[in-house]
């Protein structure tokens, strides 16, 4: 990759705007040609999508179907089931003190929308907004990571060929090339990753005063109680937590249940762990490893020095952890985030390393929670209808997942974001339409009958009194 200058992104980023103002992107019907294209781009290429994958993050085709291509090529479907409909004009009423008159919702597109995509799941990051960025008829410069290299070289060579007229482009780089980016103006911002990162996008969002739709990340928690079902439960949390080598924004972060529940969970875990990986899952083809060695020492520093009871394997070379779980010692006043007493439970885990954290009880796992930065994902596994409701209510999330994890990202009906320090805005399905979408209202008074008279100069008591009945 010859990495690109500051004028060569200024000049990408006027090509799109210049193609956005020339109308061509608005018709209904180039916004299904180019879904079409995004799915040709993905279904045509998807052995060479899947090979990007291995190369960049050891991941399965198995896996890469399931979480990377699968889910967007649904996303794209889905929208094209829909987006007739989405994309309709709206009658929207309008009061009787302005009667007669009509309004209603005209969608348009915002213009040149920038996605800013992680390394964790590189296809699916990237083009999953990217789907309602088109279907919203916008043109797009996207941004792949540069820690998932292999994938971002690939999708930097397809997608000129599925997009000819430049509707889509790409700057692929890292952070010279997306503060480069960050400084031109764009009509609206994707980002996913990190907090961090997340406010200097937004700082430099600000500057143009451009919206942002931040996807960002935090310590999903796990509340677990399900001595009824504990095997299944076990078996999805470990697949939810060890999947991409625990590489996922809503993976679960920290799991906690009372002291009593925690042999028997290890237990499950443990078989849940060979019966998905192995006995040794370094030799599994459907287990992961870590993206780069700066992430291999980060995660393995977190357990430094503590026993795991499952796992605790590594292997630096080949950036392997082992799926590994490690129970912490009870303490008066659990707390997570930068003041908890063990690494595991003071930053986002973004790795295979699962702390159990003992508590008293369901309403203390709820003040714990409560304590810190309102998490990406909640997951409850518990065959109490109380404290289902106990934590959807009592909780802030950015969703709540009962019984599985992950699952709702494939969810196209409902909304996908964060909350408070986990994100802003929402995408999927038609959320992603309407993100990148401005409903813009359109009303109309005729001139025939002047009733806005009564709202003018000179007023008259009657006047006045009769509009306030009416308002
Ligand atoms: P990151 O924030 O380091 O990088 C994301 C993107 O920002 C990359 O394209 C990178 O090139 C760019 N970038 C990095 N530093 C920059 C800088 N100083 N200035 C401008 N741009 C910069 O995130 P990451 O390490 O790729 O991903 C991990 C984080 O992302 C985790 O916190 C995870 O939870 C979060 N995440 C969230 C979601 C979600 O959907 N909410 C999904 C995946 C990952």
């Amino acid at each position: 990759m010859t990495p690109q200058t500051l004028s060569s992104i200024t000049e990408t980023v006027a090509d799109a705007r210049h193609l956005f103002d020339s109308g061509k992107s608005r018709p209904l019907a180039a916004r299904v040609g180019r879904l079409h294209a995004l799915r040709a781009l993905i279904t045509e290429n998807q052995p060479a999508l899947e090979a990007a994958l291995w190369n960049d993050l050891h991941k399965s085709a198995g896996e890469a179907q399931l979480t990377e291509i699968n889910v967007t090529l649904a996303e794209i479907d889905h929208t094209l089931r829909h987006l007739r409909a989405w994309a309709r004009p709206r009658r929207a009423p309008v009061p009787t003190a302005l009667w007669p008159a009509r309004a209603r919702l005209l969608p348009e597109p915002l213009g040149v929308v920038l996605v800013i995509a992680p390394w964790n799941y590189p296809v699916q990051l990237l083009f999953n907004p990217l789907v309602g960025v088109l279907a919203a008829g916008n043109t797009a410069v996207l941004k792949p990571s540069e820690l998932a290299p292999a994938t971002s070289a690939l999708i930097a060579r397809l997608v000129p060929r599925y997009f000819a007229d430049g509707a889509v482009r790409v700057v692929e780089g890292g952070v010279p090339q997306t503060t480069d980016l960050l400084a031109q103006r764009f009509d609206h911002i994707v980002f996913t990753g990190s907090g961090n990162v997340g406010r200097i996008v937004m700082g430099a969002a600000a500057r143009h005063l451009t919206p942002v739709t931040l996807e960002l990340g935090g310590k999903s928690p796990v509340w677990f109680d399900d001595d009824a079902r504990l095997h299944r439960a076990a078996r999805r949390l470990a697949w939810a937590k060890f999947t991409n080598a625990g590489q996922t924004c809503v993976a679960p972060d920290y799991v906690m249940t009372t002291p009593g529940r925690i042999p028997a969970l290890v237990d499950a875990l443990q078989q849940a762990i060979t019966d998905l990986w192995g006995a040794d899952p370094r030799t599994s083809g459907d287990y992961g490893r870590i993206v780069n060695e700066r992430q291999f020492d980060r995660i393995t520093a977190l357990f430094d020095g503590t026993e795991a009871v499952i796992g605790g394997e590594c292997d630096r070379a080949e950036r392997y952890i082992a799926p590994t779980v490690v129970t912490l010692p009870t303490v008066d006043h659990p707390t997570v985030g930068p003041a908890a007493s063990h690494p595991l439970l003071r930053e986002e885990v973004f790795g295979p390393v699962l702390p159990i954290l003992p508590v008293d009880s369901a309403e203390h796992a709820v003040q714990v929670i409560n304590r810190w930065d309102k998490p990406l994902a909640l997951y409850v596994f518990t065959s109490s209808a109380r404290t289902r409701r106990l934590f959807e209510q009592h909780t802030s999330s950015g969703a709540v997942v009962h019984d599985a994890g992950l699952v709702h990202v494939a969810a196209t009906g409902l909304p996908f974001g964060g909350v408070g320090a986990s994100g802003m805005g929402a995408y999927h399905g038609e959320y992603s339409w309407r993100s990148f979408t401005h409903l813009k209202p359109v009303l109309r008074k005729p001139l025939t009958m002047d009733t806005l008279r009564l709202a003018q100069p000179p007023f008259s008591r009657r006047g006045l009194r009769l509009l306030q009945r009416l308002m």
